[in-house]
């Protein structure tokens, strides 16, 4: 809908039609009583073409904009008002066939200015004034003359009180409008908020994960810094020394190794950059064996020292419908899990988790195990509720398990936890596979 086909323009237009109809009603009216009636003096038929007239002028100067719409309706009830009077002068005052228009020029009016009550109130006394001057100059009964005025009186009571009524019920309509807008609005800010609050929620247990691997992130780092630095310092004094072949030789093995723990500090600090890197990916693919080994890696810095963990992939995995980062943040958060339920065991072990990978009817399934105290019956149930932990105080949110099954759900695959029957938990993650292309697939 365009400004001008709803704006004041085009409610000017419509008014201006509707006068230019008005007016051809009027002279049409000319048309039909001349044929019903021979007797119709020239006056008669001016006063009615001039009303006609009128109704044109007001429908030009309503379109130009030279008066208000709501002017308009005033100077038609004004323009109707004069025309009937005068018709029903001609015709025989109080006792004309036309009498009884005068009664309907209030209401009339009251459909036609459903915006203001003011043209019909004035209308209304004038019509009431007519009747008087009608009245007074056929010599009418005072008697008779006041029961007419209360008759029609009573009648432009009505218009006005139905004018009042159509406006009021305008009025609600229009606030009931505006309301359904600012609740409309009101429920699209609670979306916004909502979805706010669970990029932040993710923020958070993605932060908190962080977090529980920054203590083990030093030690892993600490460890190759540690022989980089001792290798470089033999590197150092060989290359101070006269040497010879096999020291050179030995030369290339120590500067390789240095660069292996070169390497491996890069890879902890990338894979945590990326890990706690904010970002949203709704509608990516995750590829699981990558997810898998970044997991791996960023768990192996809780592991250490605590046992190891082994991952057996199926060759070919197809990509899953979940975003890559969600995929490491899901698996990373069962590894971890894992980690603390094998450290809380008694007696104490040393823990091993299996991670699993297999394409199983078209979907890709990932498998987490431990050899942990496994999960107790009463806990299971609540596992996947957010805020549920069994974990003291500032090591557990309780919302990592409930955040991987939202991720997970919503791209459409499951997640379940049982216990193995040899002990320890399970967990068991089916995702929906994402078809190769033709021509890959070939
Ligand atoms: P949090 O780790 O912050 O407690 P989670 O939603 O990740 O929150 O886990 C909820 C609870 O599920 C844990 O507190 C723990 O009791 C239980 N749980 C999760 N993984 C395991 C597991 N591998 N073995 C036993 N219990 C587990």
């Amino acid at each position: 809908m365009t400004a001008d086909s709803s704006g004041p323009k085009a409610l000017r237009r419509v008014k201006r039609k509707n006068y230019f109809v008005c007016a051809a009603i009027l002279a049409g009216g000319v048309v039909v009583q001349g044929v019903v009636s021979d007797d119709i003096g020239s006056a008669f038929l001016l006063v009615q073409l001039g009303w006609s007239v009128g109704f044109v002028v007001l429908g030009l100067m309503v379109g130009a904009g030279w008066i208000a719409v709501k002017s308009s309706g005033f100077g038609s009830g004004l323009v109707s008002l004069v025309g009937v009077t005068a018709l029903i002068h001609l015709t025989g005052g109080p006792y004309s066939p036309f009498f009884p228009l005068l009664i309907g020029l209030p209401l009339a009016l009251a459909m036609f200015t459903p915006d203001t009550r003011t043209p019909t109130i004035v209308i209304t006394g004038g019509m009431l004034g007519a009747v008087v001057m009608l009245d007074g100059m056929a010599g009418m009964p005072l008697r008779r003359m006041l029961l007419q005025v209360s008759g029609f009186g009573v009648l432009g009571g009505v218009a006005i009180v139905g004018s009042q009524t159509y406006q009021r019920m305008r009025g609600a309509e229009r606030s009931a409008q505006q309301e359904r807008l600012e609740a409309l609005e009101r429920l699209a800010e609670s979306e916004r908020l909502r979805m706010r609050a669970e990029r932040e929620r993710t923020e958070v247990e993605r932060l908190v994960m962080v977090g529980q691997l920054a203590a083990g992130v030093a030690h892993e780092v600490n460890n190759p810094l540690a022989f980089v630095k001792s290798n470089l310092c033999f590197i150092e004094d060989e290359l101070k020394r006269e040497s010879t072949t096999q020291d050179r030789a030995e030369l290339y093995d120590v500067l390789a190794e240095t660069q292996q723990g070169v390497l491996r500090i890069q890879q902890i600090v990338s894979d945590l950059r990326r890990f706690s890197r904010e970002g949203d990916e709704s509608g990516e693919q995750g590829r699981p064996e990558d997810a898998m080994h970044e997991a791996k890696r960023l768990a192996s810095v809780r592991l250490r020292g605590l046992g190891e963990a082994s991952l057996d992939i199926a060759p070919g995995l197809p990509a899953v419908r979940l975003g890559q980062r969600h995929l490491v943040q899901v698996l990373l958060n069962l590894l971890l899990n894992a980690v603390d339920a094998v450290e809380t065991a008694v007696p104490a072990r040393r823990a091993l988790i299996w991670v699993r990978a297999q394409t199983v009817d078209g979907k890709v399934q990932l498998e987490v195990e431990d050899n942990g105290p496994g999960i107790p019956p009463d806990v299971l149930p609540k596992l996947f509720e957010p805020f549920f932990t069994t974990k003291p105080p500032g090591k557990g949110t309780g919302l990592g398990l409930a955040l991987c099954r939202e991720y997970v759900s919503r791209a459409g695959g499951t997640l379940h936890a049982e216990n193995r029957p040899e002990g320890g938990a399970r967990f068991v993650l089916v995702l929906p596979a994402v078809p190769k292309p033709a021509s890959a697939a070939a």
